[in-house]
């Protein structure tokens, strides 16, 4: 199973990431971790993303396709991943139909977890408080910074999606479980067809 989750700065996307994992047997593909693990580990790589990230902004484009590029090259995502986390702008998602193309693979399904976003910076605060490791991207005026580039450039992320008929939908105001459990049932559902009702 090859999945991509959507949804705004502490949507939630990670967690979820992490139960399909387990369910499915597949590996998650988090770029935001992967830079943090560049930027601990005092790479090339970690040094230019940093300062961007410290601000709240985007890596440039080329850079997380290619760490994307990178992963996907390794044994373990052969038998299918969920990536939390990207693509975060349109070019990324056209990066990745390229890359899976060059590979002869396809996604099975977007996966976009909607959240009011005014409950957003409350749980990311949350967040900063009871992380054991704190995360200088949770500061509220970085997180703030965040939900501005989430707006301009990766809510467009979803539009592409939806036009080639892949994008479902799950409500993220439910808890952790209920959450999880939509997921699941959009997955039952054939991509392409609506996953919830046009009228409701
Ligand atoms: P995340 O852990 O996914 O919230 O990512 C933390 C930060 O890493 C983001 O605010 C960006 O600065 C950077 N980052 C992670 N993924 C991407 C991506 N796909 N494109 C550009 N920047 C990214």
């Amino acid at each position: 199973m090859r999945l991509v989750l959507l949804g705004p700065p502490g949507a939630g996307k990670g967690t979820q990431a992490d139960r399909l994992v387990e369910r499915h047997g597949i590996v998650k593909l988090s770029t935001g971790d992967m830079l943090r693990a560049a930027i601990a580990g005092g790479t090339e790589l970690g040094r230019k993303a940093q300062p961007i990230m410290d601000r709240g902004d985007l890596v440039p484009d080329a850079l997380v396709i290619g760490i994307i590029g990178d992963r996907l090259a390794e044994p373990d995502a052969r038998r299918g991943f969920v990536l939390d986390g990207f693509p975060r702008t349109v070019a990324q998602a056209e990066g990745l139909a390229e890359l899976l193309e060059s590979r002869g693979l396809a996604l099975d399904a977007v996966i976009e977890i909607e959240v009011d976003e005014s409950a957003l910076l409350d749980r990311i605060q949350t967040r900063a408080r009871e992380s054991a490791v704190a995360r200088s991207d949770d500061d509220p005026e970085v997180a703030k910074r965040r939900f501005a580039v989430y707006r301009e450039q990766t809510a467009p992320v979803s539009g592409h999606y939806r036009a080639k008929g892949m994008l479902k939908t799950v409500d993220g105001m439910q808890s952790i479980e209920e959450v999880s459990a939509a997921i699941e049932r959009a997955l039952l559902v054939p991509t392409g067809a609506p996953n919830r009702p046009r009228n409701g």
